[in-house]
């Protein structure tokens, strides 16, 4: 896969499956560019990048804030002139039963599952309509088709990653902009290292592949989705789960 001349933004680059993704785009050749939600840790991300010979910018810009992310576009669309891939990785997840849960909690898990992913891919398409093409990807989860016994506003949030993603397929398809989402299940990273060993050693039974996924998996399906390969692929949400099962 060649992504030489392409400029693609990661959100929530800064560690699990985002900075993972960060690394497989520039191994192929991309102009990279991870956002992160404090200057602090991605300064660190950039930096620890730089020692692995990756060269990245990096952006902390508040994605709930649409002026804030339309500011941060248009200093990169003046830079480089294009914006060809948007992958909307940043996320959070929230456990416990309904009653243990803050409407202001709820509130903030659609804000950064949802609510952003539509900040960001309002202005990317701006510049993607003007360029005549381009690619959105969002992360969704396994859990945006079985949902999940607790933590209510996680697969709410993801059922709605699936809706924005197949909507704006639709509506962009005529543009030559593609829509996808990967869906990924356990993967292996800080937000799973917090869940009780507990909870996940039985998952791992269930698994037909007889491990959680590692996130370049995740990354190395954002790559194929973003390239040509899958020039005639679009609205769909993928599984990257190990599960045998669609
Ligand atoms: P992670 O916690 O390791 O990383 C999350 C990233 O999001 C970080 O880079 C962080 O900077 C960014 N982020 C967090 N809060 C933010 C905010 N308020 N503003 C901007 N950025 C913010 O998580 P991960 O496991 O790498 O998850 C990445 C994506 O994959 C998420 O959307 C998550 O829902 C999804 N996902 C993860 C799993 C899993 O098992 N790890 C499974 C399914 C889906």
């Amino acid at each position: 896969m060649d992504f030489e001349n392409k400029v693609v933004i990661v959100t929530g680059g800064t560690r699990g499956i985002g900075l993972e993704t960060v690394k497989a785009f520039y191994e192929n050749k991309a102009t990279v560019i991870l956002f992160g939600s404090r200057e602090e840790t991605v300064n660190k991300a950039v930096e620890e990048l730089k020692n692995e010979n990756i060269n990245v910018e990096g952006y902390y810009p508040n994605l709930n804030n649409y002026e804030e992310v339309e500011k941060v576009f248009e200093e990169i669309h003046s830079k480089y002139g294009h914006i060809d891939v948007l992958v909307n990785n940043a996320g959070i997840s929230q456990k416990g039963p309904i009653e243990n849960i803050k409407a202001e909690d709820f509130e903030s898990i659609m804000n950064l599952n949802v609510n952003a992913l539509f900040n960001t891919s309002k202005v990317a398409t701006k510049y993607m309509k003007e360029q005549g093409q381009g690619v959105i990807l969002n992360t969704s989860s396994m859990v945006s088709k079985y949902g999940q016994p607790s933590g209510v506003g996680y697969p709410t949030s993801k059922f709605a990653v699936n809706g924005l993603t197949l909507s704006l397929a639709r509506e962009l398809a005529p543009f030559n902009i593609r829509v996808n989402a990967v869906a990924p299940g356990i993967t292996n990273t800080d937000m799973v290292k917090n869940l009780p060993k507990e909870m996940i050693a039985p998952l791992i039974g269930t698994i037909p592949l007889k491990r959680i996924g590692e996130p370049r998996d995740i990354a190395n399906a954002f790559l194929f989705l973003a390239s040509d390969m899958a020039s005639y692929i679009t609205g769909v949400v993928l599984s990257v789960d190990g599960l045998a099962r669609s």
